[in-house]
């Protein structure tokens, strides 16, 4: 299942990119990819309502609970695109590389006055805790909606402070493989040499 918004800004005769597919993992989970395009970033996403909720973020998620990082959220992707690593074609909406930088599953931790919250009702309220049991990110994050100059697109990501917490770290910078293929968004350069 793919989203409309998401198809729309599409052309699948030219992106390497899914319309759709297979969830790679059977339970709710999480992926970062990073996104060599324009403006490099870092898309943070979380399986929520058959879809991938998206977030946009420029820095990259940090291991620092001080740190807060603006998330801006972006069109739901398929499920399927958490496998998703290769060059969108120069022209193309997002045009530029992407790998899988972390993934795993989640566990919800979302609440609202002491109640639990579903994804999907912590989406909504503007205000999403999930744990991630990453490769490289462990340990609660919160995503909070802040309309930061009317823009309800705004949110930040921060980490919370518990046992995946770690000022020092900078895994962003020193931990640039992907966890698929252990290719960086570099090693998706075109060759500068032309082959024979
Ligand atoms: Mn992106």
């Amino acid at each position: 299942m793919s989203g409309k918004e998401y198809d729309g800004k599409r052309d699948f005769s030219t992106t390497p990119e899914p319309s759709g597919g297979k969830a790679p993992l059977d339970e709710p989970f999480f992926v970062i990819q990073e996104h060599a395009a324009s403006s490099h970033h870092f898309d943070f996403r979380v399986s929520i309502g058959g879809a991938l909720a998206s977030w946009a973020v420029p820095k990259g998620p940090s291991t620092d609970p001080r740190e807060k990082r603006l998330a801006v959220r972006t069109e739901d992707h398929p499920l399927a695109y958490a496998d998703f690593e290769g060059v969108i074609p120069k022209g193309e909406y997002g045009g530029g590389r992407v790998i899988v930088w972390d993934r795993g599953p989640v566990g919800n931790v979302s609440e609202k006055n002491g109640e639990k919250l579903a994804l999907k009702d912590a989406l909504q309220a503007g205000h999403v805790s999930v744990r991630l049991h990453g490769e490289k990110l462990t340990g609660v994050y919160d995503l909070v909606q802040t309309g930061f100059r009317g823009n309800e697109d705004a949110w930040l990501l921060v980490k919370r402070d518990d046992d995946g917490a770690d000022a020092r770290r900078n895994p962003t910078s020193t931990q640039p493989e992907s966890v698929l293929s252990g290719r960086t968004v570099d090693d998706l350069k075109p060759s500068l040499t032309k082959s024979p």
